[in-house]
C-alpha cells in the first residue's frame, strides 16, 4: 500500500510527492486511514516513526473538507506539543503538507518568542494552530484566538507533556472544546495518567502501536 491508494486530497498528494517518500511508515499506513475514518486514535509511536506525518496527513484532509473560516473564526485544527522545538518541527511539517493547499494556514504558538507577533498570526485566521499548552491559555486568556470551531486536536507527545506538567492545561483546554471533534493521542509509553487521559478525552480510540 502507497500514498496513491490512501485517497489523499490531491493538494497534500503534490506535495506528498514533493517530499519523495517512497512508501508510508507503518505508523502512516496504520493511523492515517483511521484518521480519515473519523475514529479517535491512541498511538503508541516514537520519534523517528514517522508519526508526525500520520497526524498532519489527516489533519489538512480535514480541514480541505470544511467550509471556508469566515471573519473572526477560530481555528478548525489544534496540535499541543511538549516544547517549543517539538512544536516548530511540527509547524514545518504541516507547513510542508499543506503548500499546494493555499487555504490552510497555520500559526505556530510557543512560549519564549514573541506574543504579539503570535496574537497578530491567530487575529488575522488561521486554521490551524501548533501550540505548547502554557502558551496557548495565555492567548486564550487576552482574547486572541477562541477554540469553538477546532474540530480536530492532535496531543503529541502526551506523555512528555505531562512529564511537564502540563495536564492542567491539557484537561483545559479539552474541556473547552465543542462537543463533536476527532483527536489523535501520541506517546512513547503509555502510563496509567496517559490512560486516564484517553478515558477522559477520547471517544472509543482506536489503539495504534508500532
Ligand atoms: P517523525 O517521527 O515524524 O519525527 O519523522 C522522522 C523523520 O522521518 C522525519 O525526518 C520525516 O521527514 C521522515 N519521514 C516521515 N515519513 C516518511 C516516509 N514515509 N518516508 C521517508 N521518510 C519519512
Amino acid at each position: 500500500e502507497g500514498f496513491d491508494d490512501m485517497m489523499l486530497h490531491k493538494n497534500i498528494m503534490q506535495d506528498v510527492r514533493y517530499h519523495d517518500y517512497e512508501k508510508p511508515t507503518p505508523i502512516q499506513s496504520q493511523a492515517v486511514p483511521i484518521a480519515f475514518s473519523g475514529r479517535d486514535i491512541l498511538g503508541i509511536a516514537e520519534t523517528g516513526s514517522g508519526k508526525t506525518a500520520s497526524f498532519s496527513i489527516p489533519l489538512i484532509q480535514h480541514c480541505l473538507a470544511q467550509p471556508p473560516l469566515r471573519r473572526g473564526d477560530g481555528p478548525i485544527g489544534l496540535v499541543l506539543a511538549p516544547t517549543r522545538e517539538l512544536a516548530q518541527q511540527i509547524e514545518k511539517e504541516v507547513k510542508a503538507f499543506s503548500r499546494s493547499s493555499k487555504t490552510v494556514k497555520t500559526a505556530i504558538v510557543v512560549g519564549g518568542t514573541n506574543m504579539s507577533e503570535q496574537r497578530s498570526d491567530l487575529r488575522g485566521g488561521v486554521e490551524i494552530i501548533v501550540a505548547t499548552p502554557g502558551r496557548l491559555i495565555d492567548h486564550l486568556e487576552q482574547g486572541n484566538t477562541r477554540l469553538g470551531k477546532i474540530s480536530f486536536v492532535v496531543l503529541d507527545e502526551a506523555d512528555r507533556m505531562l512529564d511537564m506538567g502540563f495536564e492542567p492545561q491539557i484537561r483545559e483546554v479539552m474541556r473547552s472544546l465543542h462537543k463533536s471533534h476527532q483527536t489523535l493521542l501520541f506517546s512513547a509509553t503509555m502510563p496509567e495518567e496517559i490512560e486516564a487521559l484517553a478515558d477522559d478525552y477520547l471517544n472509543k480510540p482506536v489503539r495504534v502501536k508500532v
